[in-house]
């Protein structure tokens, strides 16, 4: 059995946690939770260590949608690209951030899987 799970897209989550949202260059949010949020370690992996609890369960997969990689300028982003000194007004640097966070969580999930069940099959589509 494979349990799915659909990274950044959970309307519970976004109205519980309006901090959590990604944010256009206006600062509106959108629909859709930030990467580089709380939302990984406070959901995501709670989600991955329950799923692979179960013996039943043999596999991970995690779709990540377009929207994971949008340029997001939440508190969360503006913090890190201000750490790593990149310039938060250039749309090219912040959208390559964009990519960079969902090629990080990929990293960080298949990582944190292995911690959890070694073997465990995780995918990311
Ligand atoms: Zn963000």
């Amino acid at each position: 059995m494979k349990a799915r799970c659909l990274v950044c897209c959970d309307p519970a989550e976004v109205d519980h946690h309006p901090d959590w949202q990604q944010r256009d260059v206006t600062g509106k949010p959108r629909r859709a939770l930030c990467l580089n949020g709380p939302y990984v370690a406070k959901v995501v992996w709670p989600w991955m260590t329950r799923a692979a609890a179960d013996p039943a369960c043999d596999a991970l997969e995690f779709e990540i949608p377009a929207e994971a990689c949008k340029p997001c300028w939440c508190d969360a982003c503006m913090l890190h690209m201000a750490e790593a000194k990149l310039n938060v007004n250039d749309l090219v640097v912040h959208q390559q951030f964009g990519f960079n966070s969902v090629a990080r969580f990929r990293k960080e999930t298949a990582a944190y899987a292995e911690a959890v069940r070694p073997g465990m099959k995780v995918r990311f589509t």
